[in-house]
């Protein structure tokens, strides 16, 4: 869209309100809103001026002006306001006019740069898929600013058997999916937030409510080039927050909100292409996979532990990479094995569609960082021509649940923790400094960050299991 079109479109819809959106570093959305009485070609050319200071992740105050200059085919009318109101995301520019180097989507577009660079390939296409949980309502400990106390959703009180009503209809343990209502009470919540996300230009493929009892759901869009796909992945998390927050429910991304029920994910689908060639697709290779698609995984599996610092950058991340809930455990890969870490979906059929699942991932990813990181460690294992069985990889055909033990410990497992993944991300980084996609300076932040932001303070706190614990001891 050029700035005359926004413009236009502006006037067709009677927009009173331009909404300029960026992305933390963790992955939050922060917004300044301008009336549209202020916006003309050159706003939307130059963007707007706004105060860096205070935005996490971003430098101290001593380079407070920043502006954030709106990337117009983004745009989409904001379907949660009440005056007509365009949304746009933005890329962050320092004073001097230069692109902001901790700005994550500088950091997606480089490595779109880079992999045309390499001529491995003209592009990336990645396809996460989102789960979550809406839940009735959730209640923090305002005193301690920390511990949640209680979840209810409508589903898990019943489940419960505390409820008021007992109509029958359970979702039975981890069956979630997907029985049809009443069993399923989410459908037309899910429809919902599909719609919004059409509305918002964004291709929904279809909607399912997911495994587990507490009323978890899943919303698929097709997949798309690095950076615009980051780009859906903030507009569908605020539509999905913000059409659950219309019903008076609440939406979480986070990876396991409920001990002893799944968690939610972000596998996230990947494939190169040179032009409208794909490069992923072997017929008679293993699973159909080209040489080129088993050095990717391997570059993957390899570079994994410090990949799972972007790519599942939280303490409650580990909490969902346990066996028993489809989550990965195992760093292998695999036709069809659900543990594994990266699987081939046997719906390869057809060259345009092979492809490869990194199922590691949760939502709690900034998915700019996620995916950057990610084409990095697969263009590492191509350029190093890395053989994932030779590196103990796989592929693992049968059930690793049942495997004798002396099998069972030669396969890798996920890191267990997030200060793990920091440690391995100190260690391992070389790769992702490639073409100045990383600096070492974010690098250093993003450790330092989560450290002195997340597991330092978390440390500190009771914790409510401490309770069952230790209480009447
Ligand atoms: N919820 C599972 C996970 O944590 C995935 C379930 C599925 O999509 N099969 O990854
Ligand atoms: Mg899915
Ligand atoms: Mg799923
Ligand atoms: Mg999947």
């Amino acid at each position: 869209m050029t700035p005359r079109e926004v413009l236009e479109l502006m006037k067709q819809h009677d927009v009173q309100m331009v909404d300029f959106r960026i992305v933390d570093v963790p992955g939050r959305q922060h917004h300044v809103t301008v009336p549209a009485a202020e916006i003309d070609e050159e706003v939307l050319e130059k963007g707007v001026a706004f105060d860096g200071s205070s935005v996490p992740g971003f430098r101290g105050i001593e380079e407070s002006d920043m502006v954030m200059r709106p990337v117009l085919e983004t745009a989409f009318l904001d379907p949660f306001t009440e005056v007509p109101t365009l949304a746009v995301s933005c890329n962050v520019y320092e004073p001097s006019g230069n692109r902001y180097e901790r700005d994550p989507r500088y950091i997606a577009e480089k490595a779109e740069q880079y992999l045309q660079s390499t001529g491995i390939a003209t592009t990336a296409y990645f396809g996460p898929e989102l789960e979550f949980f809406i839940f009735d309502d959730v209640r923090f400990d305002a005193t301690q600013n920390s511990a949640f106390y209680a979840i209810d959703s409508e589903e898990a009180v019943w489940n419960s058997g505390t409820g008021e009503k007992n109509l029958g209809y359970h979702v039975k343990n981890k069956s979630g999916y997907f029985p049809v209502a009443p069993t399923d009470t989410q459908q037309d919540i899910r429809t919902e937030m599909v719609l919004e996300l059409m509305k918002a230009g964004i291709r929904v493929e279809r909607h399912h409510h997911e495994v587990a009892t507490a009323g978890q759901a899943e919303i698929n869009f097709r997949f798309g080039t690095l950076t615009r796909t980051a780009d859906t992945v903030m507009t569908y998390k605020y539509i999905v927050r913000n059409v659950a927050r219309r019903h008076g429910k609440t939406a979480t991304f986070m990876p396991k909100p409920i001990f002893g029920d799944n968690g939610s994910g972000m596998h996230v689908h990947q494939s190169l292409f040179n032009g409208d060639q794909p490069l992923f697709y072997q017929e008679g290779g293993y699973a159909n996979l080209s040489e080129l698609a088993l050095q990717y995984i391997a570059g993957i599996l390899y570079h994994a532990p410090a990949i799972l610092a972007f790519s599942n950058p939280s303490t409650n991340s580990y909490k969902r990479l346990v066996p028993g809930y489809e989550a990965p455990v195992n760093l292998v890969f695999s036709r069809g094995n659900r543990s594994a870490a990266v699987r081939v979906p046997v719906a390869v059929v057809s060259p345009k569609t092979a492809r490869i699942e990194f199922r590691t991932p949760d939502c709690t990813a900034n998915p700019y960082l996620a995916f950057a990181a990610m084409l990095m460690a697969g263009l590492d294992g191509i350029r190093r021509k890395l053989d994932p069985t030779e590196l103990g990889f796989g592929p693992i055909n049968k059930n690793i649940y049942e495997l004798p033990p002396e099998e069972k410990a030669q396969i890798k497992s996920v890191p267990g923790s997030l200060g793990e993944v920091l440690d391995a991300l100190e260690a391992d980084h070389e790769f992702l400094l490639e073409g100045g996609v990383f600096t070492k300076d974010f690098i250093r932040n993003w450790i330092d960050f989560k450290r002195n932001n997340e597991l330092a303070p978390l440390h500190l706190r009771p914790h409510p299991y401490e309770f069952s614990l230790y209480f009447d001891l």
